[in-house]
């Protein structure tokens, strides 16, 4: 399986890390090997020092396709989960300021937590008004809503599916909302899609 992440999906997290708006979405991979394994904490990799969390909702691809129609997009996925896209922030700088690509600050080892369960797109009443936050040693430091993306689920559906031929199982990262910052050792993490507990894990 794979990873599919888009960046710059919400205004206010642009605003943030001070980037221009896209005019069509961003989009990287991270490779499997980027996944936390269920139940394991999150590791700060010796390369950087300043790991971000990034909460975002994650679709699960239920079906093989390629060139999908936004029309269509629904049928490729019925469950929502959510997930953190971590990024080494100083490494990603370095490498945009070079032109260079960000594999080694967004795909690496353990850079993507998924919550264990998904949620069923019928039980969330649809994709287009979903809440979701993090909460990081009991504060909230994230809150989105899937309305304030820049491109909805379908349509980030079928624009990726130009590019890459979509597998059952394959991750789609949704893109962050503002808040963003980083990690430290013993941080308690705790995600939410409304006021259901998704994961709940530590740094280390
Ligand atoms: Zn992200």
């Amino acid at each position: 399986m794979k990873i599919i992440c888009i960046g710059r999906n919400y205004a206010r997290h642009i605003d943030e890390l001070d980037n221009e708006r896209p005019a069509e979405p961003v989009v990287f991979l991270k490779p499997d090997t980027a996944l936390v394994p269920k139940g394991n904490p999150i590791f700060l990799p010796p390369f950087s020092k300043e790991v971000h969390y990034e909460t975002e909702l994650v679709v699960r691809i239920n079906r093989l396709g390629k060139g999908i129609a936004p029309q269509y997009a629904h049928h490729y996925y019925n469950e929502i989960g959510l997930g953190l896209d971590l990024t080494a922030r100083d490494l990603q700088a370095e490498l945009k300021a070079a032109g260079l690509p960000w594999e080694k600050a967004k795909a690496f080892d353990f850079s993507a937590l998924v919550s264990k369960d998904f949620i069923p797109v019928d039980e969330l009443g649809g994709t287009d008004n979903i809440d979701f936050s993090l909460r990081i040693n009991g504060k909230t430091v994230q809150q989105g809503n899937s309305r304030d993306m820049l491109w909805r689920i379908d349509e980030l559906i079928a624009y990726v599916s130009q590019f890459f031929t979509l597998r059952t199982g394959d991750l789609l990262f949704t893109g962050t909302p503002a808040g963003v910052g980083p990690l430290h050792k013993d941080d308690i993490l705790e995600g939410y899609i409304g006021n259901r507990l998704m994961f709940k894990t530590r740094v280390k």
